[in-house]
């Protein structure tokens, strides 16, 4: 296959060049309006394309790479037990979910919980100006136990509406989020 950064041939969707240059992770902190604080490691511009395959059949291999480069060294380095991991919104489609992904690679240090954060507002946000889909409210219904302590998980902060969102949700069930965990901020910084 071809590396989806820079198009030579490579094993794994992204090359090993690529990810010793471009993709190594920094890790910015941005507080949204609430207090919520998000952690990224790559600027949207840098890695664009790649959040755009999310959808596509190399989109799940190209996620759980990006998840092991950027958030696994992060999560290591948190020593806090009995944190769970909530991906936003982990619904599948096309026969996976990006967030899940995500989750799921960072599971040796932070306990996933699969399909309880769900939308019910499904408008298809991929594709969409990242304004207008931050606009769009999810309707968010969180189905876990109450009194746990959880990271958010997503691909992308925008606004950060989504991720405002999902905390305000959680605080009504009776669930604690410490922080918010993303790939990129779309927010130049
Ligand atoms: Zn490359």
């Amino acid at each position: 296959m071809r590396c989806q950064l820079c198009l030579n041939l490579s094993w794994q969707p992204l090359c090993k060049d690529c990810l010793a240059t471009i993709l190594v992770p920094q890790t910015h902190k941005r507080v949204l309006e609430n207090g919520l604080i998000v952690y990224s490691f790559y600027k949207y511009s840098e890695i664009k394309e790649l959040l755009h395959t999310k959808h596509t059949y190399q989109g799940a291999k190209l996620f759980a790479l990006l998840a092991k480069t950027a958030l696994l060294p992060f999560v290591r380095e948190f020593t806090c037990k009995d944190i769970f991991g909530l991906p936003i919104d982990d619904h599948v489609r096309h026969g996976y979910s990006h967030t899940a992904i995500l989750a799921h690679e960072i599971r040796s240090h932070i306990i996933p919980l699969y399909g309880v954060l769900r939308a019910k507002n499904h408008a298809r946000y991929s594709g969409q100006k990242l304004h207008v889909r931050a606009m769009q409210k999810r309707d968010f219904v969180l189905t876990c136990k109450r009194d746990i302590q959880v990271i958010l998980i997503d691909d992308i902060v925008t606004t950060g509406a989504t991720l405002q969102e999902a905390n305000a949700t959680c605080k009504r069930h009776g669930v604690h989020v410490a922080f918010a965990l993303t790939l990129a901020d779309a927010k130049e910084f």
